[in-house]
Formats: structure tokens, sequence, C-alpha cells
């Protein structure tokens, strides 16, 4: 059985809510609780895995990275980034990678072919077990991802 425990508003208690659903069916089987709030995920600090458990596995998005030499400062992809995440200016193209959604336009639509896109970790996806936790019934696993700034 799958139960989602969500809301399009913050602090209505999904956590909550969440954590005590999962803590009041340990004992009828195995658990497995995802924390999967892109923003807050708030889970582990309640529940405390031992997420050393498994190697992190890194979340990025792709940004745009401008080659100065190919670039003629067109302005094409500030016009076409709909997140202002570009602006182009006497000196080159600055970048602001936490405006950007990786999406990839603006080094499609360069014609200097000046943008590489490159990784930036937003997150890490964790998970660990649960100390404590009835293990008698294979355990339980709490996975989490977590914004990282
Ligand atoms: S579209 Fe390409 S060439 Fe034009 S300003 Fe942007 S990076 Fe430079
Ligand atoms: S990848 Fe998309 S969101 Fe990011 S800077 Fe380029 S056009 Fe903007």
């Amino acid at each position: 059985m799958v139960i989602a425990v969500l809301s399009g508003k913050g602090g209505t208690g999904k956590t909550t809510v969440a954590v005590n659903l999962a803590l009041s069916l340990k004992e009828q089987g195995r658990i497995i609780l995802v924390d999967a709030d892109v923003e807050e995920p708030n889970a582990a600090l309640y529940l405390k895995p031992d997420l050393a458990l498994d190697e992190a596995i890194l979340v990025t998005v792709p940004v745009p990275e401008i080659d100065r030499e190919l670039c003629d400062y067109c302005g094409r992809c500030a016009d076409f980034c709909q997140y202002g995440a570009l602006a182009v200016i006497a000196e080159g193209v600055l970048t602001f990678q936490e405006l950007c959604h990786g999406c990839g336009g603006c080094a499609l639509v360069c014609p200097k072919k000046a943008i590489r896109e490159v990784p930036r970790q937003i997150g890490t996806v964790e998970r660990g077990g649960l100390k404590g936790w009835s293990s008698g019934r294979g355990g339980s696993i709490s996975a989490s991802p977590s914004p990282y700034r």
C-alpha cells in the first residue's frame, strides 16, 4: 500500500502526519517513508535515521556556462530566459544560477554555441535506517531529498 500525504501549502502538518503515520504502522511490516518535499524535507529531523548507511546521491540541474571567447554579446540568451537568469552587459554575460531552471533553452538559441551546460548541485537524496525501529520485519528506511544551499 502506498499512502501519500500532500498539500500545496506549507505549515499544514504534512510532515507531522506522515511521520506519525509511519510510526503508528511500524509494527505492521516494513515501512518506507519518503520525504519528497523539495524545499523543506524535515522528516529526518523527527526520526533521525542513520543516514550514513548509504552514500548520498547528488541532485543537480544543468546551468549555463558562457565561453567568453565565442560570445559576441548578442543578447539572445538573456532575451530567451524567462527567469531572469542571464544578463548581457558590456563586459560579458552574467549568469544567476540560483534563478536558472535548467531548461537548456539559452544554449539552444545561442548562435555562437557559446553556452555549455554544467551541473549545479541543488540537493541530495539520502537513505538510512532508523535507530530503535523494530528490525524483526526488515526494519525501515527513510529517504529524503535535502536542499543544498
Ligand atoms: S546568445 Fe550566445 S553569443 Fe549571444 S550573448 Fe548569449 S552566450 Fe553570448
Ligand atoms: S537554462 Fe533556461 S532557465 Fe537557465 S539560464 Fe538558460 S534559459 Fe534561463
